[in-house]
């Protein structure tokens, strides 16, 4: 009989994207099969699995409204495991779910982690994929997935920045001949903006609000850079003096200020990766540019920003939220060429 082995065996294959905020899972048959966010509801004092209540969607929901003993965690901090248990509840989940539940299929697993993870954190996202059910597992660096997911001409002897602005880390990376020249990695990210902006309510207002919610206002009325257009926008929250509900009026001017610092130190980072990079590169850089990927890439005004503060090209990738799991899905759909550059 002629069966292609390959063809049964690969198919059930998933590349995944392990991140702070949000958790993807593409295949190649179906695409993005899985878009949620990286997080698992748990009854405090009990870390059994039992007493997971929810992942993804529905723990995301309970957010903020949980009862005392109810609390809603990230398994991942800063792009790698925090709770090593709680991240391999959370990926047996996903996998079961993007598979209908069929616990018996052993996929071979693609994982994007942070470029400057330690052989360590890297050993533990390993051994979570292999004890979600794992068959086989591979890595591969989040900048350089970044890049294949932008189709950017990665093989070619030119070089490539990507700035990939997650919920907990900006890293910045210049990749070349199929290798990560450099990269750089602050803990900067779209969590400390949404703090900034929570920390300018209270302070500014004596207003109370949870990080939900300033993370809807940074994302409705948020901007890097002014723009002769103010917009405004109401906020519920609870007035700390009184103890009582209430709502106020705020403009995207106060929460350009709110994220300022974080989104300075973003632009810092920016520079000083661009001071690093070996001269050669650098002219290859004054044409490329610099590629904007993750969620933090569609905060307003930013690529204007950096623009600005470079002068040079900025392109935002085509759907910055699902870079880097499209580029890990391609790396595994072409193993053999892409077996050198993955992260071991
Ligand atoms: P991670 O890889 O760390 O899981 P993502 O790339 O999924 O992070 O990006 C999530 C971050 O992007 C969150 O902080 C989220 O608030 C932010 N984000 C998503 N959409 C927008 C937007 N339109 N404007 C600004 N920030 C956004
Ligand atoms: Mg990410």
């Amino acid at each position: 009989m002629l069966l292609d082995p390959l063809i049964g065996s690969f198919s059930n294959d998933l590349a995944i994207d392990l991140g702070t905020a949000n958790t993807l899972i593409y295949t190649r048959s179906a695409g993005i099969v899985l878009n949620e966010p990286s997080m698992v509801a748990v009854r405090k004092g009990d870390q059994r699995a039992s007493k997971v209540l929810a992942v993804g969607k529905e723990a995301k929901e309970m957010l903020g409204r949980t009862p005392s003993d109810i609390a809603v965690i990230r398994p991942m901090a800063d792009g790698v495991i925090a709770d090593y248990d709680s991240t391999e509840i959370m990926l047996k989940y996903f996998i079961r779910k993007v598979h209908k539940r069929r616990s018996f299929i052993r996929p071979r697993i693609m994982i994007s982690v942070p470029s400057g993870v330690t052989p360590v954190e890297k050993r533990a996202v390993r051994e979570c994929a292999e004890s979600a059910g794992a068959r086989e597992v591979f890595l591969i660096g989040e900048p350089m997935a970044a890049a294949i997911g932008a189709d950017l001409p990665i093989t070619e002897p030119t070089s490539n920045v990507v700035v990939d602005i997650g919920a907990g880390t900006t890293e910045v990376a210049v990749i070349s001949m199929a290798g990560t020249v450099y990269s750089r990695s602050v803990r900067v990210g779209g969590d400390k903006m949404d703090e900034g902006i929570l920390q300018y309510l209270k302070r500014k207002y004596n207003l109370l609000i949870g990080l939900k919610t300033a993370e809807f206002i940074k994302i409705t009325i948020g901007k890097a850079h002014q723009t002769e257009e103010t917009e405004t926008l109401e906020v519920k929250g609870r007035d700390l003096v009184t103890g009582i509900p209430k709502t106020l009026t705020i403009d995207s001017e106060e929460v350009r200020k709110a994220i300022s610092e974080q989104v300075g130190t973003i632009v810092q980072t920016v520079r000083i990766a661009l001071e690093q990079i070996p001269p050669e590169l650098s002219a290859d850089v004054v044409d490329n540019g610099i590629f904007l990927t993750g969620g933090g890439a569609l905060l307003r005004e930013l690529d204007v920003l950096l623009r600005g503060e470079t002068r040079l090209p900025i392109t935002i990738t085509a759907d910055p939220l699902i870079t880097v799991v499209l580029g890990a899905g391609k790396a595994l759909s072409n193993l053999s060429l892409f077996r050198e550059i993955m992260a071991e």
